[in-house]
């Protein structure tokens, strides 16, 4: 039908007769002339109808938004003074000659210039027509080129993308399944895939050498902010491979996937060991945009009276670190209570500070109501260690590790954000050597998964599980992380060891992942891989903030979909027929 889309027309189309197919985005009445913009995908086109031609000018006076028309007219330049230079189109204008409506439009229930001013959930509601907007087509547009780009660097690479199935058994990637009841085999449920894990190291045993997949991927998590429950990964793996090869393939794929789409240079990725990283960032994923760090200072608090420091400074479960931020002196006592309570959500039972006034006058020329309990001595110590300046103000942080790493981790990167002190735009590196297993209370479990090979033998696994460091590898940038991955375990007895000191007796093991078990003793080529997150990638890319606007029908923070209302009840027989009795009946 068309010749032209309305957001291609140039200058160098004056003159032509053209076609154009979209939708009414804006009717004006200049008295006696009626201007429609048209928009399609790719933008907008100003139409003017004349009087004279009284058909096409009464058909465009009875348009209204989102009427969907196709008008034939001529380009021609506008008239001086009317040059929009706001609009890729502005300096044209289309004489419209022949109008069609192809079909009307209710009132949409939002205009789509006002967006902002109606909630999210109307949005989502009526997400077909959210999705008209400029913004969200080009967020969308923008994603398709991401995968494009990946698909033809890993074909160029040799990868081959083949399709994994969706109905599988659980595997044991750490989040809760999604089930599906089997109706064949009644009291049998299907899981959808948490990743496609398994299935493509078996890809790998079948010799297939390099696997990709734009897989769909469904956790059924609590979710936060940036989550949903299903996501897309680009999925990767490979043999004869190891994590330098691996790290390097995929780090140069996503080098030139921001060169080619957004002009930036990311250099080469810095690499960090992960005990490193929770150190001096107090993260496993450390945003590297703020300079700032965590500096421990237990054994400067370890002999002091006062318990809420030297109790956690004598424990080595324990962590007490300082976060020196340079210009900090101006933050408000309400500034500091508002930071206490964001640490709080990290189990932070206070905050602690010191603002540096003059440190010429050493402990006069500090402020801060817990000197008094340090004594003049240690806080002149740490000021020396962190080497803290006039303008400086310095957080504490004292509790388990773990708690003080999450919590002073975070709050150096909200500082940081809130006193922009990001040093530079991007920030990419690599975390490795993580260890093989953490402790939980439900005794040791994998940090990545359980079928990451560690880098160690069998036999000093087994004597030292929790020193143990695998080989996995995380690509982070900007305090998010893109991609995780690791050389896995190809040999069966590797693999039984760390099944054992998971606590995976051979009889679930073999009833949770035999057939895993079984292929590893048929040849099975050293393989590793790595998932990136493209929903997370494409937000980084477009700088979003949430990860529902660059997906197109999301699910909203309580995983339901609101404008198809899945999930929903079944039917009576439905659920017969899964011989599904329900609990309560709804
Ligand atoms: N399957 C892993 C994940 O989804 C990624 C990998 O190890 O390749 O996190």
């Amino acid at each position: 039908m068309r010749s032209h889309y309305c957001g291609d027309l140039r200058k160098e189309h004056i003159g032509e007769d053209i076609t154009l197919c979209g939708w009414v985005h804006r009717r004006r009445d200049h008295g006696g002339v009626i201007f429609l913009d048209v928009r399609d995908r790719e933008g907008l086109a100003q139409v003017v109808f004349d009087p004279d031609r009284e058909e096409s000018f009464a058909l465009a006076d009875s348009c209204r938004n989102e009427f969907v028309v196709e008008i034939k007219g001529t380009v021609r330049s506008r008239p001086e003074g009317t040059i929009n230079p706001e609009m890729p189109t502005g300096e044209i204008e289309v004489l419209g000659k022949e109008l069609v409506i192809l079909n009307k439009s209710e009132t949409p229930p939002f205009q789509l210039d006002e967006h902002q001013n109606v909630g999210e959930d109307v949005r989502l509601r009526n997400r077909y027509i959210d999705l008209r907007r400029p913004e969200m087509q080009e967020k969308l547009r923008f994603r398709s080129k991401v995968t494009n780009a990946i698909r033809n660097y890993l074909d160029d690479n040799g990868f081959l993308d083949i399709e994994t199935p969706i109905l599988n058994r659980a595997t044991p990637e750490g989040a809760r399944d999604y089930l599906v009841p089997s109706r064949v085999h009644e009291g049998q449920f299907f899981a959808l895939p948490q990743s496609p894990q398994l299935f493509k190291q078996l890809l790998m045993v079948s010799g297939f050498d390099r696997y990709y997949q734009v897989a769909k991927c469904f956790r059924d998590e609590d979710l936060r902010a940036d989550r949903q429950p299903e996501f897309t990964q680009i999925d990767i793996e490979t043999s004869f491979m190891d994590e330098e090869g691996i790290m390097g393939l995929t780090e140069n794929m996503i080098r030139k996937l921001f060169l080619e789409l957004k002009g930036v240079d990311l250099g080469d990725f810095p690499r960090m060991p992960y005990s490193e990283a929770m150190q001096r960032y107090g993260s496993d994923k450390p945003d590297l945009r703020f300079p700032m760090e965590l500096i421990d200072v237990a054994d400067l608090m370890a002999e002091i009276e006062f318990k809420v420091f030297a109790g956690p400074a004598n424990d080595p479960k324990c962590r007490v670190t300082a976060l020196k931020v340079p210009g900090g002196a101006k933050l408000t006592r309400k500034n500091i209570d508002d930071y206490t309570k964001y640490v709080s959500i990290y189990g932070a039972k206070g905050l602690a500070w010191i603002k540096v006034n003059e440190i010429e006058n050493g402990v006069n020329g500090l402020q801060s109501p817990i000197i008094k309990f340090l004594g003049d001595e240690v806080t002149m110590a740490i000021m020396d260690r962190l080497g803290a300046e006039n303008g400086d103000i310095v957080f504490f942080g004292a509790d388990k590790a773990k708690i003080v790493s999450e919590a002073l981790g975070a709050l150096r990167i909200k500082v940081g954000e809130d006193l922009e002190m990001s040093e530079r735009e991007w920030a990419p590196l690599w975390v490795v050597d993580f260890p093989m297993f953490e402790e939980t209370d439900a005794g040791l479990t994998a940090l990545h998964h359980p079928f990451t090979a560690p880098s160690c033998s069998p036999e000093d696994l087994k004597a030292n599980p929790l020193e143990a460091l695998s080989r996995a590898y995380d690509m982070v940038l900007n305090g998010c992380e893109l991609g995780g991955g690791s050389v896995r375990i190809h040999d069966q007895e590797m693999q039984a060891t760390v099944l054992e000191i998971l606590g995976i007796s051979d009889e679930e093991a073999d009833d949770k992942f035999g057939f895993l078990l079984n292929a590893l003793q048929y040849g099975a080529p050293p393989h590793g891989g790595l998932a990136f997150g493209l929903d997370r990638l494409i937000m980084l890319m477009t700088g979003t903030e949430s990860i529902r606007e660059v997906i197109a029908f999301p699910k909203t923070q309580s995983a339901s979909c609101m404008m198809t209302e899945a999930p929903g009840e079944v039917s009576a027989a439905q659920l017969r027929e899964l011989n599904i009795k329900l609990r309560k009946t709804p």
